[in-house]
């Protein structure tokens, strides 16, 4: 048996993974792997609290997801990919955990009144104001230590720990409470100045983009209003670019502060030199990427086996969790 502690982590399957989920969880996931027992869900039934219309995008975004997180860094070797849905135990457990939350806990989480809000909501269903009680399914199922995440994910955790404390005097004390784990740059702003960069909110640079894709998106980028001619002084506190300066380009945001402070560099070189450093940083990832979608097979059978090793670890816990509520019926 695997001694380390374990991490769960993911992605909604709901498009191709941007610069957020770099900064925000993937390099985490990629520098932790070794140190923790690893497993990556692809959360295809939480896609489908925005998506249950289009269900048929699922299949191609699963196979994007799992890829981007390997070109990225995750190692298949290393760490273990899984699909939610394929884990019943997962549903089960968000059958019972559903009955001690309490609805106005859900109504007042701050994420889900965010996305109410990004995603223009009058009304919203049932499955969408319950994810983060399912979430806590996925995290605990498997009895996770750690979670590296956004922030935007925060209150989730929380909600994850509060079920387990619950659950665990409710009934017996079977359940790990897990730990939240925040990168430097934990909420990447999208391109649109958006607070964050979404990949249901189109506002992205991804993985996948080309370095002349990059570019233009780069070019497009949000930046002081204020600052129109090369002469003027510029505002780099308000300024897109700025922001991924400092996520991407640490060394030398010192410089490009005051450059722009003091109008001693126009924004198109700005914006020049972080497209520069973005490209450099994406080459080796857009290698791996080009590795992987030539081997479809490999992705299938990576997920296949993933799934099974997990649904094993699941059934072992549903079975504690069963018996610590007295619903073992046959012995
Ligand atoms: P969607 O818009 O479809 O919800 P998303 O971009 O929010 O997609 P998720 O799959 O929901 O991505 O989130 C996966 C992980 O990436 C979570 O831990 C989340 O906190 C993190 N993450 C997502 N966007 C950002 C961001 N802009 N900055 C930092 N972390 C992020
Ligand atoms: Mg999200």
């Amino acid at each position: 048996m695997d001694k380390r502690k374990r991490i769960l982590t993911g992605d909604r399957p709901t498009g191709k993974l941007h610069l957020g989920h770099y900064v925000g969880s993937l390099q985490n996931r990629a520098a932790l792997q070794k140190d923790y027992e690893t497993f990556i869900i692809i959360a295809d039934v939480q896609a489908l609290t925005t998506n249950f219309d289009r269900p048929e995008k699922l299949k191609q975004d699963v196979i994007n997801v799992a890829i981007d997180n390997m070109a990225a860094g995750v190692d298949p070797e290393i760490s273990t990919f899984f699909i939610q849905s394929l884990i019943p135990e997962i549903a089960e457990l968000t059958t019972f955990y559903s009955m001690f939350v309490t609805v106005n806990s859900l109504r007042h989480n701050p994420t889900i009144k965010t996305e109410i809000q990004q995603y223009g909501y009058k009304d919203i269903m049932y499955g969408f104001l319950g994810y983060p009680v399912s979430q806590a399914a996925d995290i605990t199922f498997c009895k996770a230590d750690l979670v590296p995440v956004g922030e935007d994910q925060l209150p989730h955790i929380e909600l994850s720990r509060k079920i387990v404390r619950r659950f665990n005097e409710l009934y017996k004390p079977v359940l790990v409470e897990p730990e939240a784990m925040i990168s430097r740059v934990s909420r990447l702003v999208g391109l649109d100045g958006n607070s964050k960069m979404g990949k249901s909110l189109n506002n992205g640079i991804y993985l996948s983009d080309d370095g002349e894709t990059v570019k233009q998106k780069i070019r497009g980028a949000v930046t002081d209003p204020n600052r129109i001619k090369l002469t003027d002084k510029g505002n780099p506190d308000i300024c897109t670019v700025f922001k991924y300066h400092q996520a991407f380009n640490e060394g030398e945001v010192q410089n490009v502060a005051e450059g722009c402070r003091n109008a001693g560099i126009g924004c198109s070189a700005c914006k020049a030199n972080l497209t520069n450093k973005l490209n450099a940083m994406l080459e080796p990832v857009r290698e791996k990427r080009a590795y992987y979608e030539e081997r479809p097979d490999k992705v299938q059978e990576i997920l296949m086996t993933g799934t099974a090793k997990v649904r094993g670890v699941a059934k072992e816990v549903m079975r504690e969790v069963r018996e610590a509520m007295s619903i073992d019926y046959f012995g």
